[in-house]
């Protein structure tokens, strides 16, 4: 399988990670929309969120929780940020392992188009 976040999460290829466990990597984004951007991933490769079955779901709290711990971590947990998943084209989805954009520091807009 060749999937580029499956290769970071194998050491295969570099990248700044800022927070990891047993279920899941988080990494700074390579082109970040925001002061912080990062992404969290689980482990095991999950293609899509149409890919999550229900013994993932353990995992799919465990990207969660991270998300709230490095937002406490840098320093935005009280002033807010923003959760995303995309999903498919339509979505937006371009890196076809499930990844949780958690991106903070600034306010952000709604809707995100
Ligand atoms: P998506 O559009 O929701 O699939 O998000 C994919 C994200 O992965 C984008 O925000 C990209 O900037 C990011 N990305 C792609 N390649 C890399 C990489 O090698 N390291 C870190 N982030 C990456």
């Amino acid at each position: 399988m060749d999937c580029l976040f499956c290769k970071i999460v194998n050491n295969e290829i570099p990248a700044e990670i800022i927070y990891e466990d047993d279920h899941v990597i988080a990494f700074n984004d390579i082109n970040p929309q925001a002061p912080t951007h990062a992404l969290i991933i689980p482990r095991k490769h999950i293609a899509t969120l149409n890919d999550i079955e229900p013994e993932d779901c353990e995992v799919v709290g465990h990207m969660v929780m991270a998300a709230s711990k490095i937002a406490e971590q840098q320093g935005f947990a009280s002033d807010g940020y923003r959760t995303v998943f995309n999903c498919n084209s339509h979505g937006g989805q371009t890196v076809y392992h499930i990844h949780l954009h958690l991106l903070g520091g600034k306010p952000m807009g709604w809707p995100p188009y």
